[in-house]
């Protein structure tokens, strides 16, 4: 639905939608990467618990510097990473746009490689950033000789990387991306909100962390930590650019509730985490059987595959929706991207494929 033309809306932003797949109540919901699996009775009353402490102090403003959840998050993070490295805010969505607002903006320019996240260029847009987008190959890796020359020649403040990737899955070399970082004038920032559900031997760029001041890695607990409703992001990168972002973020921009829920899950690291291997299982048992069927699958390290490929994919994902089974109809035209749920969900998942395309 078009904006009515009184509404004074910057003129750039009259014709777009607000971001987000469709949210339908359906049986098995494939659609959006969250994890499948709830949080315990435990962990439900542990964060209960929290939430209900915070809820006493409401009437004061939160931390401002979120510490006590920064030193949860540098510990699990590891790699000797202390709380003034790393930041927290309301997804790493939040996050992304502050990099771009404290990095980015007017005059400067941000790029990444399609087909990836399609919020990048939107946090662009909102930041007034000048948005490049380089191509991956046809089997969506990033040719490191590619995207080194077309670094060189867009000189980006702002370079975005996601390992894994985004609808593909693919998880980036370590190679690449520091053969990236060198090339850049600016910040490199590796996205890996999926990075727990990586395979054996898959690196994570926090490895590179200490080689290269100008690099952010970004997480999320939406994911393998099972708390998307929480809303809670956060990156890791060398003090002086937390405190970058410092300048950017609003006033007391992670409430107290946040803080203390995100804070009581971090207590449950094991549990929450346990899910992760039993869906990577559950992944690479999808992406054996989808090849089985004639599919072709793109590699992926994350808690999603994105297969095809289909001559009229909004057909397939329409009869699928027919079935009770929401899947997203995102990424490059042939291609339609299923995250994985539980055993059951997959199974669902698989009868209807079957039926809607033989
Ligand atoms: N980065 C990537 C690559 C994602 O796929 C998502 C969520 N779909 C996000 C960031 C944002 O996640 P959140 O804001 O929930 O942390």
């Amino acid at each position: 639905m078009p904006l009515p033309a009184w509404v004074p809306i910057r003129e750039e932003l009259r014709d777009d939608e607000p971001y987000g797949a469709p949210q339908l109540d359906v049986p098995v919901q494939l659609n959006t990467n969250e994890n499948p699996y709830g949080p315990g009775p435990g962990v439900v009353a542990d964060i209960a618990r929290a939430v209900g402490d915070a809820a006493a102090k409401l009437n004061r403003y939160p931390d401002r510097e979120a510490w006590e959840l920064r030193k949860a998050l540098a510990k699990y993070l590891g790699h000797d990473l202390t709380a003034d490295r790393v930041w927290a805010a309301n997804g790493s969505n939040e996050i992304m746009q502050q990099v771009l607002q404290a990095f980015a903006g007017p005059g400067r320019t941000a790029m990444s490689f399609a087909p990836t996240y399609s919020m990048y260029p939107e946090y662009a847009r909102n930041t007034h950033t000048r948005w490049v987008s380089g191509q991956r190959e046809e089997d969506f890796t990033v040719d490191v000789d590619r995207a080194v020359e077309q670094v060189k020649a867009e000189q980006p403040d702002v370079v975005l990387l996601t390992s894994p990737n985004n609808p593909t899955g693919t998880a980036l070399p370590l190679d690449t991306v520091r053969a990236i970082v060198e090339a850049a004038p600016g910040i490199v920032v590796v996205d890996e909100a999926y990075a727990e559900f990586r395979r054996d031997g898959t690196p994570s760029a926090l490895e590179l962390l200490d080689e290269f001041p100008r690099l952010l890695v970004t997480r999320t607990m939406s994911k393998a930590f099972a708390l998307a409703g929480g809303r809670l992001g956060y990156v890791a990168a060398d003090a002086a650019i937390i405190d970058a972002l410092r300048i950017v973020r609003l006033p007391y921009h992670l409430s107290t509730v946040s803080q203390a829920a995100a804070t009581a899950a971090l207590r449950h690291e094991d549990e929450l985490l346990a899910q992760v291997d039993a869906l990577r299982v559950t992944r690479d048992e999808t992406a054996t059987w989808l090849r089985e069927q004639g599919f072709e699958v793109a590699e992926s390290d994350a808690n999603f595959i994105l297969f095809g490929r289909f001559d009229d994919r909004h057909a397939i994902w329409q009869g699928l929706l027919d079935h009770g089974v929401l899947i997203r109809e995102v990424g490059p035209l042939e291609w339609l991207r299923v995250s994985i749920g539980t055993p059951d969900e997959m199974h669902a998942f698989r009868k209807a494929l079957l039926e809607v395309t033989r």
